[in-house]
């Protein structure tokens, strides 16, 4: 492993840094939107890069069983197969398991048995068969196998998990032999802080290139969100890079910036979009509305995508309620843009040490 993030700027404790990767350097805090199956929904590659992302996060585990790992190699790897040139992360897919209600899972300390949901066949994960999976993708960044507990779950089911967590850890550590590829370990804990101590102290103890905290923004108040954050931060290596797994919206960021995060991603911009939810500088949009059928302004007028620069709310309006596929991609287009124009103003905030002032203006508005 070699030394894979330089911190560059501090404004309290946000910060930028650059991550290092096999593909090129990323400055951080980045935003990264939701690839699993290989495709952010409505959007193409070369405008994924438009947008200003320049990485994304896909699903091992679905990657493996559709289309499958021969393809995959066969294109030597997931750049070369989805024609992307920059950077890749992959998650392990435990979450994904658990977040598909027709799987049948069951973790044990072994890894985890389920169901495909694509022909009911039985395959089990372990962090051994994870670890292969993600180097035969050969991801920039692998996640580790992890067992997020889900949000309500009692103190023992949680610190079952936890621990489980921790077992899966060392064997991705053990088998993880390509070196171009960073690894990530996955803290957890709940909501419970001496569970986010004696997590972030574990994935401390072991020579991962980055942290990420899991199991978070899954349905707790934002407050007991950043108190677990904040916890967790304190307990884990400043010189890491910390990424916030699937967060979240503007004002999540903003605050987990606030605290040290360095990476994000979520479906909030793709997924909001097709439901017509479109965001905006003064707060949410709901194009379907009935009132926007005549209004001839932009989306958002101090916005400056070509979404905004080239079409109407009543446009929009009008591709929303006839279900056009176009209406998607335009819509999705523009929330994304918004995402990484956030994103890009949040760096610019920290460089100049006026990361309060960029919380301030947004807490504004309603988000
Ligand atoms: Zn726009």
């Amino acid at each position: 492993m070699y030394n894979c993030f330089k911190i560059t700027s501090r404004s309290g404790k946000a910060r930028t840094g650059i991550l290092k990767t096999k593909t090129g350097e990323y400055e951080t805090p980045f935003f990264m939107p939701v690839a699993t199956k290989g495709a952010v929904k409505y959007i193409d590659m070369d405008e994924i890069s438009e947008l200003g992302s320049y990485s994304f996060i896909s699903n091992a585990f679905l990657l493996h069983l559709k289309p499958g790992l021969e393809v995959i190699k066969k294109h030597k790897g997931l750049h070369n197969f989805v024609n992307w040139k920059k950077c890749i992360f992959t998650d392990s897919g435990g979450f994904q398991v658990l977040s598909l209600n027709n799987f049948k899972d069951k973790f044990s300390d072994n890894g985890l048995k389920f169901k495909s949901p694509f022909d009911g066949s039985t395959h089990e994960l372990t962090p051994k068969k994870v670890m292969e999976i993600e180097q035969t993708i050969g991801s920039d960044v692998a996640m580790c196998l992890d067992q997020m507990p889900l949000y309500g779950s009692t103190y023992e089911q949680v610190k079952e998990a936890t621990n489980r967590t921790h077992l899966f850890a060392e064997q991705c550590i053990k088998y993880h032999k390509d070196k171009s590829q960073l690894l990530f370990g996955i803290c957890q804990g709940g909501t419970f802080q001496d569970l986010r101590v004696q997590s972030a102290k574990f994935i401390s103890s072991l020579d991962f290139d980055g942290v990420a905290l899991g199991g978070l923004a899954v349905g707790e108040p934002l407050e007991d969100m950043k108190k677990m954050i904040d916890t967790s931060i304190k307990n884990l290596p400043e010189n890491k890079p910390k990424y916030l797994m699937g967060v979240g919206s503007p004002k999540e960021i903003i605050e987990a910036v606030e605290q040290g995060i360095d990476i994000f991603d979520s479906v909030w911009p793709t997924r909001n979009a097709r439901h017509g939810k479109i965001f905006t500088i003064k707060g949410y949009v709901d194009i379907g509305q009935t009132k926007f059928k005549e209004d001839l302004s932009p989306l958002d007028k101090n916005c400056n995508c070509k979404v905004c620069k080239n079409h109407s709310k009543a446009y929009l309006h009008h591709l929303f309620k006839t279900n056009e596929p176009l209406g998607n991609k335009l819509l999705t287009y523009h929330n994304l843009f918004f995402m990484q124009n956030l994103m890009q103003k949040i760096r610019k905030a920290i460089k100049d040490n006026k990361f309060q002032e960029l919380k301030d203006e947004y807490s504004a508005y309603k988000f």
